[in-house]
């Protein structure tokens, strides 16, 4: 029997729905919307399609988006000058700085520099810092998407085996945290890993977050497991697949998500919300 496909669209729409509620709750109380800045250095195609979903995104659930097109050649002195002038305008909840950032520039450095309080792509040290203490803050808004998409299927991860592919700081270290945070007992496989398959085969929930198709095999996937599937390839074809076969792997999955479709879908719905949350712990003090 196939897994069923955890479908990315109505979750995310749900979340975006709450997000425009909240946000809409917000402006009646504080007289303005939440608002989300983002800065786009260059001309990067694939990050201008990123930018111009956010900038719908926000439009449509209402709240205030402004998108700061930067030239490639802006530099990094620049370019940290004017994240602190979103970092010290009081109309600005969230600044994301479009990543990557072109060649030359010290993307480290740059996030080091935004407000922790308007972090809502959760990668600053202090975001990261609260994240592994367990303590509120913004969390990078693919895993929390990720988790959502676990509660929504009514799966706790209490107890469970949990095996993560992918040690970033953008999605599998903080993705492996949240895990923890909910009493998984979690393994994180990398690069260097060792029998991938082994670790991968005791994994009650399966999250990919590598970036090359097909790595996961459909035969390593234990039966009734849950697979996340974060990965976001393009094939030779012009098309989108996952980390994970796909196809072998839905057999033995309980549930599992398509690629594109699946996880893809929840990252902007996260990043409106994570918005409105710092709108409201910013106004709270
Ligand atoms: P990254 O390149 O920063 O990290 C990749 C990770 O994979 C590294 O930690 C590396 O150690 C690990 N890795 C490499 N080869 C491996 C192997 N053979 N076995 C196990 N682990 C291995 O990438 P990232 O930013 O974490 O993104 C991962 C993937 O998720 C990419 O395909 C990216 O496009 C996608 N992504 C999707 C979304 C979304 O919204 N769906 C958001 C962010 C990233």
């Amino acid at each position: 029997m196939s897994g069923q496909l955890i479908d990315g669209k109505p979750i995310a729409m749900k979340v975006r729905a709450e997000a425009a509620e909240r946000a809409a709750a917000f402006a009646q109380a504080y007289g303005r919307p939440p608002g989300l800045h983002v800065v786009l250095v260059g001309e990067d195609h694939a990050s201008q399609v990123y930018v111009r979903n956010k900038e719908r995104a926000c439009r449509k659930a209402g709240l205030a988006g402004q998108v700061h097109r930067v030239s490639a050649d802006l530099g990094q002195g620049r370019l940290l000058a004017l994240v602190d002038e979103l970092n010290t305008d009081p109309k600005v909840d969230g600044i994301l700085v479009q990543m990557p950032l072109p060649h030359g520039y010290d993307e480290l450095e740059v996030i080091a520099r935004i407000d922790p309080a308007k972090d809502v792509d959760g990668l600053t040290a202090v975001s990261a810092g609260r994240l592994a203490l367990g303590v509120p803050g913004l969390c990078p808004c693919t895993p929390v998407g990720c988790m959502r998409m676990l509660a929504e299927i009514g799966c706790d991860p209490e107890g469970k085996r949990a095996v993560v592919l992918g040690r970033s700081n953008l999605v599998g270290k903080p993705i492996a945290q949240l895990l923890l945070q909910r009493n998984a007992t979690v393994t994180i496989a990398h690069s260097r890993t060792k029998q991938l398959g082994d670790l991968v085969r005791e994994g009650d929930i399966v999250v990919a977050a590598v970036g090359r198709r097909a790595l996961v095999q459909g035969d390593w996937i234990k039966p009734g497991a849950v697979v996340l599937d974060v990965g976001i390839n393009r094939g030779e074809d012009g098309q989108i697949y996952g980390d994970v076969d796909f196809e072998p792997a839905r057999e033995r999955a309980s549930f599992i998500t398509p690629v594109p479709g699946g996880v893809g879908r929840m990252t902007v719905a996260v990043l409106l919300s994570n918005t409105v949350d710092a709108a409201y712990a910013r106004a709270a003090g």
